[in-house]
């Protein structure tokens, strides 16, 4: 405090400094004057190696109906404002606007803030807003709760350490040696921090169902944070249940995936039976409690912990953890579920971690087997196929997870469709639309050029034709082609598209993604026609087709490459999610290729790491 208040001017005109969460808050009178002299703050970044926001005074702020109206009087009506949104917590008010580009003057956001008194942001307004709409709902309820949460957790990350001492261990609570409920404990002599905390919605049991916190010996008030790679549910699905056992500290994540795990979290209980995890309190609040980040800023979030969030280019928002441990003497990386490669609605895996001892690695795609097409031909693949079955008057099912093969294949079929090459109608489930809706908001977490595209056109790249449904009775008179989650036909409305074609034998089920063991879209892809989902037995006269080629993560190829990039710096690789012999495989391969010492953990397992 003592730093900022020496290297501020009496223009500054501050009224309080504060934690607000890893970062230090400051609250200004004349917040322009902090917003325009950058340098200013950097200098200031620097020399207390912490990080700074600007606030503005809470007397400076207009209620929202005024804020509205003088927004309304500085914003260009052809900019086209869908909505604007408050948080009264933070002080931002987040303007979506049909054509941003109108309003941003070299990228930068428009400073109204000595206007109204509020932090304006500008993003692109998506074809569905209500995804948005229902944090931003949450995030009003619990403006006050919010505000005192912030401070408490700034005291607890920038208390004094208790000694000088590094340790460092990771505990596997879930997803080694198989797929689902993902969830590493790190405990250090400092703090004990969750990466990841997933759920396996196709278990069968509880004990193989989600995490094993039974033998972590750990109550929910000794947790320090929860960092989440990215927003699937076998990687979130289990983190409101945190909440409902007492859980109250932050959850750190990219906003892309705090959005998109509450629609798939809200979805999951829509979905799970008659004994659900938790409920939807518990949902609202660990989006209260989250604190989002961007990627490629160091952020402290315990005395001996600072994190840093890399693109992993597996689903938007999604990250590898870089975790820097001690006095910095390990550095730990957690790949998350990764794609090296580049895809169409996102870049490449970020790589160049500056440091990295031990790195946790998925392995999905980790046998020898799991090489795959190029991207071009499987693209080319399923419109020849799609197209086929159009012309013989079927229809093309495509179980897909909600949030990632999904945009990529609406941003594939957009693109045939506006070539001239897609002419039947494409249905999309709701859900995959609302997650599509966050994709169309973050343009800058997307590729480059899908990005660009994104935020300046109107014309959305994500199938605009396309019609949005909720479990609709196919007609069997025109042909469609059918995007529905669950993705490995375990429930859901994919399972109800199937039933109407199952007996059609000019229709065609096409699997295009990842297929657990014991789920019915693994015993189909292995030959089965006969399968029983959700107590109803099927036998399939429809044809069946395996596309490979589009999935969102690495192949086997493109996990060596990757870890090839990094072996100069490795000194432990841990593989994890991938089911026991593609885990085993990928540890060996890395060992006998890079002569990096490799282990492949089972859930239950502790591992020294420093
Ligand atoms: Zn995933």
């Amino acid at each position: 405090m003592a730093v900022i208040l020496q290297s501020l001017p009496q223009e500054a005109s501050l009224t309080k400094i504060e934690y607000e969460g890893p970062c230090i808050a400051l609250y200004s009178k004349n917040p322009s004057y902090l917003l325009n002299n950058n340098q200013l703050v950097l200098n200031m970044v620097n020399s207390i190696k912490k990080r700074i926001v600007v606030r503005t005074d809470e007397s400076l702020r207009l209620s929202h109906h005024e804020s509205r109206k003088v927004i309304g009087e500085y914003i260009p009506s052809e900019a086209a404002i869908a909505e604007t949104f408050f948080d009264d917590s933070l002080g931002d008010a987040v303007i979506f606007a049909k054509k941003p580009w109108i309003i941003l003057r070299d990228g930068k956001d428009v400073d109204l803030s000595d206007k109204t008194g509020w932090r304006v942001k500008i993003r692109k307004a998506p074809l569905n807003i209500s995804p948005i709409e229902t944090i931003f709902n949450i995030l009003n309820q619990t403006a006050g709760q919010r505000t005192k949460f912030y401070r408490e957790v700034g005291d607890k990350i920038f208390r004094s350490r208790l000694t000088d001492q590094s340790e460092a261990s990771l505990v596997t609570l879930g997803g080694f040696a198989e797929i689902g409920r993902s969830c590493v404990l790190l405990v250090t002599n400092e703090s004990k921090i969750l990466l990841d905390c997933g759920l396996n919605p196709s278990a069968r049991e509880s004990l193989t169902a989600i995490p094993r916190f039974d033998i972590a010996g750990i109550s929910m008030e000794d947790l320090d944070g929860v960092i989440l790679s990215h927003a699937h549910l076998d990687h979130t699905g289990f983190l409101p249940a945190l909440f409902k056992y007492g859980y109250r500290g932050p959850v750190y994540c990219t906003e892309p995936t705090l959005l998109l795990m509450s629609v798939l979290q809200r979805d999951y209980l829509r979905y799970c039976g008659k004994d659900p995890l938790y409920s939807q309190q518990d949902i609202d609040m660990a989006v209260a409690h989250t604190i989002t980040l961007l990627h490629g800023i160091v952020t402290d979030i315990s005395p001996d912990v600072k994190l840093v969030l890399y693109n992993s280019g597996h689903i938007i928002g999604s990250t590898s953890i870089h975790l820097q441990i001690g006095n910095g003497e390990h550095n730990l990386v957690y790949t998350g579920d990764m794609k090296f490669g580049k895809t169409l609605t996102l870049e490449n895996a970020s790589w160049n971690f500056p440091r990295v001892e031990t790195m946790i690695i998925e392995s999905t795609y980790g046998g020898k087997e799991d090489v795959m097409n190029p991207r071009e031909k499987a693209e080319d693949d399923i419109i020849t196929l799609i197209e086929k079955t159009i012309a013989s008057g079927g229809h093309a099912l495509i179980p897909v997870p909600a949030v990632g093969i999904s945009q990529e294949l609406i941003v594939v079929l957009d693109r045939f469709r506006k070539a001239g090459r897609l002419n039947a109608q494409v249905l999309i489930e709701r859900i995959i639309s609302e997650a599509t809706a966050v994709y169309e908001a973050y343009p800058e977490f997307l590729s480059k050029d899908l990005g660009q595209q994104v935020f300046e056109s109107e014309i959305s790249q994500f199938g605009p034709q396309f019609a949005v449904v909720e479990s609709q009775t196919l007609d069997s008179t025109e042909p469609a082609v059918v995007l529905a989650p669950s993705s490995m036909l375990i429930g859901g409305p994919s399972v109800g598209y199937l039933k109407q074609i199952a007996n059609d034998q000019k229709s065609t089920l096409v699997m295009v993604s990842y297929q657990s063991i014991d789920t019915p879209g693994r015993a189909i892809l292995e030959g089965a026609r006969q399968v029983t989902i959700c107590g109803e037995t099927l036998n399939l006269q429809c044809k069946v087709e395996r596309i490979e080629g589009l999935v969102s993560h690495s192949d086997y190829n493109q996990l060596m490459a990757y870890v090839m990039r990094l072996r100069a710096k490795l000194r432990r690789v841990l593989v994890n999610h991938g089911e026991r012999s593609k885990a085993q495989n990928l540890a060996s391969m890395i060992n006998k290729q890079f002569r990096i010492q490799t282990q492949h953990p089972l859930v239950q397992e502790a591992i020294k790491l420093l």
